[in-house]
């Protein structure tokens, strides 16, 4: 049996399995090294690309159908060759689509858009179902968008107000009264927002109040409840009730953004308190 071949090509003795196998040749192997057998059908292909490709054109059917028998033929192989590679490559993969999808942005969107027009009421299921199984995530993306594009949707929100002003308030009074009273969680959201907006003069910039106060609706009022008195609820929040309280008051801290320290102290959760209002208001004129 052959152990070894000198290729014809550089000359260097290689071990047989560096040979192609090639049935009518005098020792059943080719007479150049696979590596310089490759390098000389690149040469060929490269210097005979037009010729190639006319001959490949023409023979575009046949191809395409050999391909397809091979594919059937193969179909258990090149499954596992594409998983492997995906694999091994994913992450590149998706690098690679990444930037094709960012070379060009217009037209990918122009097709993303197509896809979903023509789609439309699948992909909303699709979607939809997504949602459903990945709750948390979908909240998480949600809200990452909406943080991302805030001042984009600030602006919007203004010039929308402005458009539908009349509109907008009548409907916006009949709504929020009745869901303030019922929905004590709104409520204290829109207080919250509108308490922290009035304190940064309109340095607000479109953020969520909790995610300025780096703590939660849910933390708040687990807070506050904590330190309720025996007679106060959340159903006696509010002017006849009791008050969120800043324990050092507001006017005694320095900030104007919420970047600045005394703003993020003048909020924490350890310097604020449910007091009935009318102690609060005794409390404002003694400091
Ligand atoms: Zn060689």
């Amino acid at each position: 049996m052959l152990k070894t071949k000198k290729c014809n090509k550089c000359y260097v003795i290689k071990d047989i399995i560096n040979f192609y196998k090639k049935g009518h040749s005098k020792d059943g192997y080719a007479n150049e090294c696979i590596e310089c057998k490759k390098q000389i059908d690149k040469t060929y292909y490269l210097k005979n690309y037009d010729k190639l490709k006319i001959l490949r054109d023409a023979n575009k059917p046949r191809i395409k159908e050999l391909f397809k028998r091979w594919s059937e033929l193969n179909k258990d192989k090149r499954e596992l060759y594409r998983k492997e590679y995906r694999a091994k490559n994913g992450e590149l993969i998706r690098q690679k689509s990444r930037e094709r999808y960012a070379d060009n942005i217009e037209e990918s969107r122009a097709v993303n858009r197509e896809k979903y027009k023509n789609n439309s009421e699948h992909m909303r299921k699709l979607a939809k179902q997504w949602r459903e199984n990945n709750l948390e995530k979908a909240k998480e993306i949600s809200r990452k968008t909406k943080q991302k594009n805030r001042v984009k949707i600030a602006a919007h929100k203004k010039v929308y107000r402005q458009k539908n002003k009349e509109k907008l308030n009548a409907w916006s009074n009949d709504y929020q009264k009745c869901r303030r009273q019922k929905d004590i969680k709104y409520k204290l959201n829109g207080n919250m927002s509108n308490v922290i907006g009035r304190a940064l003069r309109g340095n607000k910039n479109g953020w969520h109040w909790e995610d300025i106060v780096g703590y939660t609706l849910k933390d708040l009022m687990t807070h506050l409840e904590k330190r309720f008195t025996k007679e106060m609820s959340w159903k006696n929040h509010g002017i006849h009730g009791w008050h969120i309280d800043h324990i050092i008051p507001k006017s005694l801290w320095k900030f104007k953004n919420f970047t600045d320290r005394e703003f993020r102290q003048c909020w924490s959760l350890c310097n604020l308190q449910p007091l009935w209002a009318m102690d609060n208001l005794n409390k404002g004129k003694k400091t």
